[in-house]
């Protein structure tokens, strides 16, 4: 489909090319709504096959962003920036690397806050400092919110909890299986703090000492990376890769639950989400479990304070509990009520600006 088409079919703002000859940036910014405020969405730096694949990537998360943040309760719109490059390379070159970030900020600056940047796959909260030596429009910094990871994991032990509480009429998670698929900076952190609530790990991920560290720590037990999607357990989370819910995977389940941190779980969500739904097994929508780490962000930009962040996400629990009870009552797959949600906020909130304007 042209990009004016794509654009329009699916209530797209703004798409915007960004080259710098000195530094060899290459950027490209979307911004998918500002219903709800400024567009607010992680920057991602991978090494793309090719443009098109860079551009496809940027305005699929932009609209992901934009449900995420709505479904939230968050007063910013969606949006997302996509670097074309090799992240390592980078990271190795401390003086290309300064003015490689600064001037990403001055991009990002010259789009006058319709469109502010955070870190995402392959930046880090330091590259976010440098973005700020050149514009306000940047959060997540390491000297005030720092790292996402650890408020993810909360969101998603949130999520588990109310889905727990649905199955099992109560949501302790004390000799829960929880089957956790990654264990990166988010999988880890989750493992352990389910660990902390009793519940029986199994554990997959590529990295071997990883699995061997959560066997030590945890008493978690090692499973392969395909065996994952084939285990008796309460709780399937995914936290490495989107799509893990597709043809292939959906009905070898035996999970009663999924709930992670992964984007896009479901590889055709009107698809696998009714078969999830029909076989029972309770989806927590993926954008609503794992906002935690925006959530966070975004406190940033009302003045950090962690406690107030943690209120927010703790909230996580009560949206999820929300969604499955609408599913049950409307017999609707638990992805589209979450998306309902949000458009149904999107669309009050314009009408409320409306109301103002006159
Ligand atoms: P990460 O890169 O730190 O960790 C990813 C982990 O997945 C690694 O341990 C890797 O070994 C593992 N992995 C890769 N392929 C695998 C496979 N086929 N099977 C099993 N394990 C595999 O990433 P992260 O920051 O922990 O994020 C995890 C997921 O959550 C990602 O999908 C990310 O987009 C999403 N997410 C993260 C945050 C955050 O705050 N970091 C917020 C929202 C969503």
């Amino acid at each position: 489909m042209k990009k004016f088409d794509y654009m329009s079919k699916y209530g797209y703002e703004q798409l915007s090319y960004f080259y710098d000859k000195s530094t060899g940036l290459k950027a490209i910014i979307c911004v998918h709504s500002t219903s709800l405020g400024p567009a607010l969405g992680g920057t991602r730096f991978l090494d793309y096959a090719d443009e098109d694949d860079a551009v496809e990537d940027v305005l699929r998360l932009a609209k992901g962003m934009t449900y995420k943040n709505a479904c939230a309760g968050l007063n910013i719109g969606g949006g997302k920036s996509v670097i074309i490059g090799d992240a390592k390379a980078l990271k190795e070159d401390s003086v290309k690397r300064e003015a490689f970030w600064r001037t990403f900020g001055r991009y990002v600056e010259s789009l006058n806050g319709r469109y502010i940047a955070a870190e995402d796959v392959n930046t880090t909260t330091s590259d976010m400092d440098f973005i700020a030596m050149e514009t306000d429009f940047v959060a997540g910094l390491e000297s005030k919110s720092g790292t996402p990871s650890p408020f993810t994991a909360l969101g998603v032990i949130n999520s588990i909890k109310a889905c727990v509480k649905e199955v099992y009429g109560e949501e302790s998670l004390n000799g829960k299986t929880v089957a956790i698929q990654g264990l990166g900076s988010v999988g880890f952190d989750l493992a352990r703090k389910l660990h902390k609530e009793g519940a029986k790990l199994y554990v997959t991920t590529r990295d071997k000492a990883k699995v061997q560290k959560a066997v030590e720590e945890l008493g978690a037990i090692p499973v392969g990376l395909d065996e994952i999607y084939d285990l008796e357990c309460d709780i399937y989370c995914p936290c490495a890769l989107g799509a893990t819910v597709n043809d292939d995977t959906v009905n070898r389940l035996k999970c009663k639950i999924i709930a992670g941190a992964a984007n896009n779980v479901l590889k055709d969500a009107p698809v696998h989400g009714q078969i999830l739904f029909d076989r029972g097994i309770i989806y927590a929508p993926d954008y609503v479990a794992n906002s935690g780490g925006v959530i966070n962000v975004y406190q940033e930009l009302l003045g950090y304070d962690e406690d107030a962040a943690i209120k927010k996400i703790n909230f996580i629990y009560d949206r999820t509990r929300e969604i499955i009870r609408i599913s049950k009552e409307t017999k609707t797959p638990t992805y589209l009520i979450a998306d309902q949600m949000a458009e149904a906020r999107i669309e009050a909130v314009k009408n409320l600006k409306r109301i103002y304007n006159r």
